[in-house]
């Protein structure tokens, strides 16, 4: 129907977060997208082939109502060379009911007469028809525009902003409820909702190893599924939810599976996001060791996420309490980090010489110079690098710079931004 089309046009200038290697075609996507201004991320539902008589298997009108619960808004994608099927017919039945903001918005309207051919929708009761080619873009503008108006901008913060936010993250079974509930010992305080928006978060505030930090939790379709699809959908609505509000990201992955492409996908969406990035290779007891399992298991992790691999990686196991405590801690080694000022001074005595020793090469005999460097307020540490002619720094020093910079400084866990302007 066009809805992977859509997809990769929303988030095109953000490169979408699909694991090409993998070869898996049934990944759900999901990636960051922008709009004048405003970040938003988008969740394919993936969708499903109808099959049986029943046009609207529990299946589907499963996804639906996942969809209306985790969303903020909701694309109801038609097809107007097909006009309105009876599952179509099925699904407005549903989203008329919610009360979420649903966007009815006619796909692979290519010319002139399939323009007029839209007004069919109106049919479906859900409001204004927005007539789309994703082919060719025409008419996104105008659906973005309006879905903006509806997207609540970033939620308050709650009063306890001061304290660590982790949001503990992974496919199912890999033991985030396991981890949780050996945390749970004391829980202090339960914030839920935040006041102001729609999401339903639980922000639980903990007391443990001496340290306070807050685990978000989503609450939400607490249903069990029996359906797989949906199971990772919800999943992924939910990590999606935590992974905004949280300051640090624990991945969590299975030992015995290894990193596969949906924490890759995870792992993407957290440093797009420019969130701190723990990694817990948990069900460590499971796996038969000798003296090199640990360092294979990190080259083969970190070969993975290059070129961003300045990463803890803890091997945990729930059962054994094994390294729970140095889970936490790295974690709170990484929001820390994120949220360090280097001194000035500090900054360009050390990086000064480097750039001396090593300056950026030279373009059309012209030399480049770097004067100065000072950081800037951002979500995660941001560099300003001062110099003659910025428009002549490429990737490879800038990456040289980055890997300088995490050599010297303490930036584990935490992504950087760079700039480079003219003085
Ligand atoms: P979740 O879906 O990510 O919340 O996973 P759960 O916490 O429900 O854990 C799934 C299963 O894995 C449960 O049976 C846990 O007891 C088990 N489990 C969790 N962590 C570990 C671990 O470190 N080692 C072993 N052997 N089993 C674990």
């Amino acid at each position: 129907m066009g809805k992977s089309t859509l997809f990769n046009r929303l988030t095109e200038s953000r490169q979408a977060i699909v694991d090409d290697e993998s070869g898996v075609t049934r990944d759900r996507h999901y990636g960051q997208s922008d709009w004048s201004g405003q970040f938003f991320t988008v969740v394919d539902t993936g969708g499903y082939v109808v099959g049986s008589e029943d046009v609207f298997e529990s299946a589907i009108r499963e996804q639906v109502l996942i969809t209306i619960e985790e969303a903020d808004a909701i694309f109801f994608l038609l097809d107007v060379t097909t006009g309105i099927t009876d599952l179509d017919d099925a699904i407005a039945a549903v989203l008329r009911k919610s009360k979420k903001p649903v966007f009815v918005v006619a796909n692979k309207v290519d010319n002139n007469f399939l323009y007029s051919e839209t007004a069919v929708f109106y049919a479906l009761g859900l409001g204004d028809v927005f007539p789309i080619s994703s082919m060719t873009g025409s008419g996104t503008g105008e659906l973005l525009d309006a879905a903006m108006k509806v997207l609540k901008p970033e939620p308050i913060e709650p009063p306890e902003s001061t304290i660590p936010k982790y949001a503990i993250l992974g496919k199912p079974n890999v033991g985030k409820s396991s981890l949780i509930n050996i945390l749970s010992g004391t829980p202090r305080n339960i914030v839920t909702p935040i006041a102001g928006t729609t999401r339903d978060s639980i922000h639980v505030t903990y007391n443990q190893f001496g340290q306070e930090f807050m685990l978000i939790d989503t609450a939400g379709l607490r249903k069990k599924t029996k359906v797989r699809e949906n199971l990772e959908f919800y999943s992924v609505m939910r990590s999606i939810r935590a992974l905004e509000e949280s300051d640090v990201v624990l991945l969590m992955i299975d030992a015995q599976e290894g990193l596969d492409s949906q924490d890759i996908n995870i792992f993407h969406l957290a440093e797009k996001n420019k969130k701190g990035i723990v990694i817990l290779v948990n069900k460590w007891d499971l796996i038969e060791k000798n003296n090199k399992t640990t360092s294979v298991f990190e080259e083969e992790i970190r070969t993975r996420l290059a070129p961003f691999s300045d990463i803890p990686i803890v091997f945990t196991s729930i059962p054994e309490k094994q390294r729970v405590y140095k889970a936490i801690d790295m974690a709170k080694r990484v929001y820390e980090n994120r949220k360090q000022k280097i001194s000035t001074s500090h900054l360009n005595d050390v990086m000064l010489e480097i750039i001396e020793r090593t300056p950026p090469p030279s373009i059309k005999g012209k030399s480049i110079k770097i004067k100065y460097i000072t950081q800037v307020t951002g979500v995660c540490p941001s560099f300003v690098f001062f110099c003659n002619l910025p428009q002549y720094i490429k990737e490879p020093y800038k990456r040289f710079i980055e890997n300088q910079l995490r050599e010297k400084f303490d930036l584990l866990g935490t992504p950087i931004l760079l700039y480079f302007r003219q003085k």
